[in-house]
């Protein structure tokens, strides 16, 4: 049986050349290939700078650690996305809030995010990271205007929404990650993602200062610029100056990286088309869809529909080989969560996750395979 999952990479013979070059070449990391994607991938989005580190969850613990997170920190982020948004808070020892989402976008709810707030003491919160769920740009200039009045920093988790934007206030077209209105934004090039390199992740930011921080706790918080060390005892010295990671790039991926940006914006194109085609044909059905304002550019990282048939469904799909996925399992409903928190109620977030289902979205999947995923859901309500 032919299988068709929910997310898949598009790797072609240039990609493939593009790993063989730096195979062959001087560096397998830590060489120019690094700075290349950084470079093209800041380009990209629009943002100043670019960190490639080794997967998105250590671009999320990097953001964490450069903005002092720690066992004081209290963070709010959303119920529905992938356990590192919340957990990288917790790899600081800091502390997880979580406010419930709006129905209607899928991500987190700016009015529940000032309720929340406004329901502790001055001062109590540090940050918010609010996520482009499926590739659904967040209003970041709402949230800009929340973290200005109340002290906080933002770390949006861009993981789903490269090639995604929002018009702001003033008309202008902001894409996601490009750090106008976010401190910090992270990216993940994991195989179901947009760019797949196997493993990688970015931080994108137009803070210079932080962009330092990242850059220096990506290798250890070691640097061999003079004029950052405290002093000189030769050509092989460096300085430790304070406690960071191995969370780096190698050559290798980051040049399949190049490569796969390359084909970014055609993946969207591809992905907008197969988004119309299931918005056209599913229309009629008994499910909801989830629609996109004409003011926004949704990156359709997942294409996600909702139905009271959820389990049904997922399983009728899942024996035409047709394997669809749930994003996500609320993250306080995770037992690591629960039993840090114990149980927590978010209405928007467990209704969603009851009827949620994510349907084959990849630039990849052939017309005939869109047409028989379309025809089994048919088939599944006739
Ligand atoms: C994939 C993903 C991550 C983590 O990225 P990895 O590269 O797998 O570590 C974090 N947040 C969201 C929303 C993601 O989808």
């Amino acid at each position: 049986m032919n299988i068709i999952p929910y997310g898949r990479q598009n790797i072609d013979s240039q990609d493939i050349e593009a790993v063989s070059r730096i195979l062959n070449s001087d560096f397998l990391t830590q060489g120019p290939a690094v700075e290349e994607f950084e470079n093209a991938f800041a380009k990209y989005i629009g943002s100043t700078f670019a960190i490639a580190v080794s997967n998105g969850t250590a671009a999320l613990h990097l953001c964490n650690l450069a903005l002092d997170v720690n066992e004081n920190s209290n963070v709010i982020t959303s119920p529905i996305t992938f356990a590192a948004s919340a957990n990288s808070v917790r790899y600081c020892n800091g502390n997880i809030f979580f406010a419930d989402i709006d129905p209607e976008t899928l991500t987190l709810d700016p009015e529940k995010v000032v309720e929340l707030i406004e329901s502790k003491p001055k001062g109590f919160f540090q940050g918010i990271i609010p996520v482009d769920l499926a590739g659904y740009p967040v209003n970041l200039e709402a949230f800009r205007k929340i973290a200005d009045k109340y002290g906080l920093w933002i770390i949006e988790d861009a993981c789903h929404a490269p090639g995604g934007w929002f018009t702001d206030s003033n008309n202008v077209q902001q894409n996601c990650g490009n750090g106008v209105y976010a401190d910090l934004a992270i990216f993940s090039f994991h195989p179901v993602k947009h760019i797949a390199c196997g493993e990688g992740g970015m931080v994108t930011t137009n803070d210079k200062a932080l962009y330092e921080r990242i850059k220096m706790l990506r290798t250890h918080g070691i640097t061999k610029d003079p004029q950052k060390m405290k002093r000189s005892d030769g050509g092989w010295y460096y300085e430790m100056q304070e406690l960071g990671f191995n969370y780096r790039m190698p050559d290798i991926l980051c040049a399949l990286g190049t490569s796969q940006l390359k084909k970014a914006d055609e993946g969207i194109a591809k992905r907008k088309v197969i988004a119309k085609k299931y918005d056209d044909e599913l229309k009629h059905l008994n499910l909801e869809l989830r629609s996109c304002p004409s003011d926004k550019g949704h990156a359709y990282h997942l294409y996600i529909i909702e139905t009271n048939k959820r389990a049904e469904l997922y399983e009728f799909l899942k024996q035409k080989g047709i394997y669809c996925q749930v994003h996500y399992i609320p993250v306080h409903k995770l037992p690591y969560y629960e039993e840090l928190y114990g149980e927590q109620h978010f209405i928007n977030a467990e209704n969603y996750y009851n009827r949620g289902l994510s349907l084959p979205m990849y630039p990849g999947l052939s017309i005939d395979e869109q047409d028989f995923v379309i025809q089994c859901i048919k088939d599944f309500y006739e």
